[in-house]
């Protein structure tokens, strides 16, 4: 029998009655009598259980001492209409197989109601919970989804390298990628070290971020976007900022700022609407456990229009808001979470986005307004998280680009291939980079972003 093709809990709950099927998966509780014994099993295809009926007329208590909570069972039975409230149908038990046991001495998830720190330390269990199960489910849907809403605009998925020579982006602190024996390193006469001896014949890194060759790919094949991993070694211990995490970056050929902004816009409330049509008794179920207003909070973004303000709009209301903040606002200040969602929760109470931000804030490769101060930069903030997405118009004169690498005195000898796409072909385009857990934050209503992925690399953390 536990050779029988099973029958996914998620279908059965939608299943008429009267057939006789196979589960397989993972008890959640046991109880009963002498005579009967009720089994809830969950397989992961949904957050809902199934409930399994033991005749005990049928079944010796022996065989159904080893189904403990942890325990995995399979389970030839006949699918049947339920009398209890709680559910539709539910199994007869007929015949059971138990492929693993869990002692309930040692099973960590024995009890109900953990903390999520506690969660976190056995990471490798935690997808078992019901929490967990559910985030996992949304986040496969929103990955779905991402790739569904691009393709049908008609972009191309490019795939950016992971190793990198170039720390162009300056987005973060990057992590080295080396073969160099570590306890022999190879000198030049200089004393400095010698990367020609190296795996790839020079210094090499994990990446940052992929824009800088998705401009590559939207130069030639007009939209395309990127989603993989990128990583920072930034030693920031914050709910919202990972070592390792994953990032869609659009990049558009012809876009300027404000159809980059459209996109940023429409492209979260397809993600969001997504997750309402298509997640629903996973968002039900962290609504009524985490945060009663995330069901509400979510169709509210759907909904409403964006707002779009300047940086020094921006700046401008935090100054005059009589507000006291940890770090203080002034023209010129790079805004920090608590103004971005003073902005978001307590003056518009809506998403916003803002745009020209002072070029000293910026990276180097964005569009040049003419005020000489500003660049065409955009970022969204949101409820509960601050920025979700940051990006911007590229500035696509050669010689302004240029000028601006000189100015920030950066290296540019490994960029000589990002400034061919000025020197050959160039034109305007635009793009951004949406950070995936900070969207998990927001879709799951979840706190901290070490909960939204499921093997978390933070400062000191990789053990699972
Ligand atoms: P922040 O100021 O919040 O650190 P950033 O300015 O470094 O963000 P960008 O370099 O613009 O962010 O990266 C694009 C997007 O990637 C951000 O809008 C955010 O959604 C996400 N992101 C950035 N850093 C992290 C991180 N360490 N962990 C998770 N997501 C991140
Ligand atoms: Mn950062």
């Amino acid at each position: 029998m536990e050779s029988h093709k099973r029958e996914k809990i998620s279908k059965l709950l939608k299943s008429e009655a009267g057939t006789e099927i196979v589960v397989k998966g993972w008890v959640r509780t046991k109880r009963g009598n002498k005579n009967i014994s009720f089994v809830a099993l969950n397989d992961g295809s949904t957050v809902n259980n199934i409930q399994i009926v033991f005749d005990m007329t049928l079944f010796t208590e022996e065989q159904l001492k080893p189904v403990t909570t942890g325990s995995c069972i399979s389970v030839l039975g006949n699918l049947t209409a339920s009398p209890g409230g709680g559910q539709a149908v539910e199994i007869q038990a007929k015949e059971l197989y138990v492929y693993g046991t869990a002692d309930p001495e040692t099973y960590p998830l024995q009890k109900k109601g953990h903390s999520m720190e506690f969660l976190r330390e056995i990471g490798h269990l935690r997808p078992r919970t019901n929490t967990f199960g559910c985030i996992f489910r949304i986040r496969h849907a929103m990955s779905f989804a991402i790739h569904k809403f691009f393709n049908d605009k008609g972009f191309f998925n490019l795939h950016t390298p992971i190793i990198t020579a170039s720390d162009a982006e300056g987005a973060g602190a990057m992590f080295q990628v080396t073969t160099l024996d570590l306890n022999n390193i190879p000198r030049n006469p200089e004393g400095k070290i010698d990367y020609t001896a190296d795996f790839f014949g020079r210094s090499s890194n994990l990446t940052v971020s992929g824009q800088l060759e998705g401009e590559l790919g939207a130069m030639a094949l007009g939209e395309i976007y990127t989603f993989g991993p990128t990583f920072r070694a930034e030693n920031s211990n914050t709910p919202r900022h990972l070592a390792e995490f994953w990032m869609i970056e659009p990049e558009m050929a012809f876009y300027e700022i404000k159809e980059n902004m459209d996109l940023a816009e429409e492209f979260i409330k397809y993600l969001v609407k997504y997750a309402l049509d298509n997640c629903s008794d996973d968002l039900k179920f962290l609504n009524d456990m985490f945060d009663k207003e995330l069901i509400e909070r979510l169709r509210s973004v759907v909904s409403t229009d964006f707002i779009r303000l300047s940086y020094t709009d921006g700046v401008d209301i935090l100054m005059k808001s009589g507000e006291k903040f940890e770090y203080p606002v002034f023209w010129g200040a790079d805004l920090q979470s608590e103004h971005e969602r003073y902005l978001v929760e307590k003056h518009f109470k809506k998403p916003v986005i803002l745009t020209d931000y002072p070029k000293e804030i910026k990276a180097f490769y964005m569009k040049q307004n003419d005020d000489g101060k500003t660049v065409r930069a955009m970022d969204v903030l949101f409820p509960k998280i601050g920025e979700i997405i940051g990006g911007s118009q590229r500035e696509e004169s050669l010689e302004k680009l240029e000028r601006r690498i000189k100015e920030m005195e950066m290296e540019n000898s490994t960029l000589w291939w990002y400034l061919d796409t000025r020197k050959f072909g160039t034109a305007p385009h635009s793009g951004f980079g949406l950070g995936f857990e900070r969207l998990l934050l927001f879709v799951t209503g979840m706190s901290n972003i070490r909960d939204v992925i499921p093997f978390p690399r933070t400062p000191k953390n990789a053990e699972f």
